[in-house]
């Protein structure tokens, strides 16, 4: 309740040194980013933490709440805004484990729902940038109102979390769309928004009670709503790349006021609204388990495994 309940967890992990450098450097764009965020001057102001750290690691151990239920492929802590604001977070993008889901999960979902010409553009290289900013994009919008509501986690109560992971989905996608404008990304921008198309799938397995769940329908609704894809009458899913950045743009605008106005009450009718599976959506769903995709991977860890 409220966001205030805690668990317990830990990692052992090996750092990646050279993909963790080429990770350094998005972090000093930070700053330029936040300036450039489609909202209004008032909900931007906040300068974010540019000592952040973001690295690269492969996990060789889960346990406890990370290991009980979904398992993560980033971690971006402190929770607590207070600590971000004064001292930036850290970031942990978790490689290896990344690289199974691609494989196991993502590319086989996106080969029974995605559009077989646009199935070329689903990429681990977009995989990975799109989930590393995510992260990243944490850091960037608003942490305190702008009407003295206070914090924006304490004004949306129990909806904070839900819409924030919603933020760091759509401005992950933008930080994406405004680095691969400066040339800092490889590959075609295509690559990035029709592997985030798949990814929205992926993650809504996981059920639309939990926040990411929720975030993600709201994202799928509010696309669909735009037109940024269509469905096919053989029940494929089309991404159309005009009208994708104008449904950045406008979901960005929408999420980001209504966390600077605290609006406690615009967030629960948006969730409402479209924070739910739709019948036709839980079909699709269940294709990917008829097709025995998993929903997720189950780690072989421990000693045991390393023969000691
Ligand atoms: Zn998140």
């Amino acid at each position: 309740l409220f966001g205030i309940k805690a668990s317990h967890e830990a990692y052992v992990l090996i750092k990646d040194q050279v993909w963790s450098e080429k990770l350094a450097r998005f972090a000093s764009f930070l700053p330029e980013l936040q300036t450039g965020l489609p909202v209004s001057e008032a909900y931007k102001a906040e300068i974010p933490g540019t000592d952040s750290d973001l690295n690269a690691y492969d996990i060789v151990y889960y346990s406890g709440d990370c290991n009980a239920g979904s398992k993560t492929i980033a971690i971006n802590l402190p929770n607590d805004e207070t600590v971000q604001l004064q001292k930036g977070t850290r970031r942990l993008q978790l490689k290896n484990a990344m690289r199974a889901k691609f494989d196991i999960i993502l590319k086989p979902i996106s080969e029974v729902l995605i559009d077989s010409s646009q199935q070329k553009h689903i990429t681990f290289d977009a995989f990975f940038a799109n989930t590393m900013f995510h992260e990243v994009a944490h850091g960037l919008g608003i942490k305190n109102t702008i009407n003295n509501k206070g914090t924006v986690r304490n004004a949306l109560k129990e909806q904070a979390s839900a819409l924030e992971e919603g933020k760091a989905d759509i401005l992950g996608l933008y930080m994406v769309q405004q680095l691969h404008k400066k040339g800092e990304l490889e590959g075609e921008m295509k690559d990035y928004t029709t592997t985030f198309m798949a990814g929205i799938f992926r993650s809504v397995r996981f059920g639309a009670s939990s926040a990411h769940g929720k975030a993600n329908m709201i994202r799928f609704n509010f696309f669909k709503e735009k037109g940024a894809f269509t469905k096919n009458a053989n029940g494929t899913y089309k991404v159309n790349y005009d009208k994708m950045d104008e449904a950045i743009r406008q979901l960005s605008y929408l999420i980001l006021t209504l966390q600077g106005n605290g609006d406690y009450d615009g967030v629960v009718s948006l969730v409402d609204d479209k924070g739910i599976i739709s019948s036709d959506l839980q079909l699709d769903l269940d294709k990917l388990s008829k097709a025995n995709i998993p929903v997720d991977v189950v780690f072989e860890q421990g000693i045991e495994v390393l023969g000691l």
